[in-house]
């Protein structure tokens, strides 16, 4: 086994600090699964009832925060029926990544929670005049990073926010959020792509085995471009060939195997097994796998001889990815893993 890094030749997915810290607009205005919600919106703005406090929730990794950065150009162009225009003042200071009327707040690096006195700072400078004389709008990404401290301080700005000002929240993790919070924002589901869609859109972003890096991301698009970047593009064909050499039979050298498989992406390939030891739970209980369809659903499986060597995998994996966050041996963790694994490829095949 071995991984190598392979990038994606896409602007989207460059790794320069700009595209993690501000999350590209283009990508929001442009992903084909958000169409209905930039309609939606569009529409609610031409009606004059674009809310005062937007919380788009969704899975990670399908764009959200993309979404809010064209929600926030949208909203802030001068020229409403054509927005974003591209040409007016706003959005030419939008492009230039310094617009005065619009704040953006997200944990520093490093940590996963957004420090009280930031919300403090969004607070304050929301409060003030707008500079272009329109809205002033505050984007909290994500909006789950908030602790408690932060989200009662920003409860206030969230009842009664100043004339004008728009606070997109983005969210992974709604009931991560205090009710507090949930119940003074009007919600929107942005919904992740079909398969299809997401590998019709990756194909566009440069070469790489996309289904394979779906599989592993619940279906989330960027997610995938960021194993890509991450050099993690080859992990499924590794595994793959992992379990070809198990089902010929031959000798296969598990505790090598392990030692490569807890240096590189150890969760990835947990997730891999997992999913591997799902579909084929599916496939012995006669249910066609739908990417959809979470692992934690398994279905009643019919008797097959191996079908409990495959939950077993199922549940060492889970266990395992519990583990690995702890301080343990990492490598007895996969030489076990492994183990149950070649049994489950043996006794599939005898
Ligand atoms: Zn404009």
């Amino acid at each position: 086994m071995a991984t190598k890094k392979r990038a994606a030749s896409s602007q989207s997915a460059q790794s320069d600090a700009e595209t993690v810290t501000r999350p590209d607009w283009r990508l929001g205005a442009s992903l084909p699964w958000f169409l209905s919600a930039r309609q939606s919106l569009m529409a609610a703005e031409r009606a004059q009832r674009l809310p005062h406090a937007l919380l788009l929730k969704g899975p990670p990794g399908i764009g959200k925060g993309a979404f809010a950065e064209w929600v926030a150009r949208f909203a802030l162009c001068e020229y409403a029926e054509r927005s974003p225009c591209g040409v007016c003042h706003s959005c030419q200071l939008h492009a230039a990544g310094n617009h005065p009327d619009l704040r953006r707040i997200a944990p520093p690096p490093g940590k996963n929670q957004i420090p009280v006195d930031a919300i403090r700072q969004l607070i304050g400078d929301l409060a003030l005049k707008s500079y272009r004389g329109a809205r002033k709008v505050g984007i909290v990404d994500p909006a789950d990073a908030l602790n408690s401290a932060g989200a009662n301080a920003f409860l206030k700005t969230l009842e009664e926010p100043g004339q004008g000002t728009l606070l997109l929240l983005v969210a992974h993790r709604i009931d991560r959020l205090p009710a507090t919070i949930r119940s003074r924002c009007q919600q929107m589901a942005l919904p992740g792509p079909t398969t299809a869609q997401a590998t019709q859109w990756l194909e566009t972003q440069g070469d790489a085995p996309w289904s394979g890096l779906l599989n592993l991301v619940n279906n989330a698009p960027l997610a995938a471009l960021a194993l890509v970047e991450s050099g993690a593009a080859d992990l499924p064909a590794d595994m793959e060939s992992l379990y070809q050499a198990l089902r010929r039979g031959g000798p296969v050298d598990l505790i090598a195997a392990a030692e490569i498989c807890h240096k590189e992406f150890p969760q990835l390939r947990l997730t891999w097994l997992e999913s591997w030891a799902t579909h084929r739970i599916y496939a012995a209980a006669g249910v066609a796998m739908d990417q959809d369809i979470k692992a934690f659903d398994l279905p009643v499986a019919a008797s097959t001889p191996h079908i409990e060597s495959l939950f077993a995998l199922i549940d060492q994996t889970r266990a395992a990815m519990g583990h690995l966050r702890g301080s343990v041996n990492a490598q007895m963790v996969f030489e076990g893993v492994l183990a149950t694994f070649a049994r489950c490829v043996r006794s599939s095949v005898s």
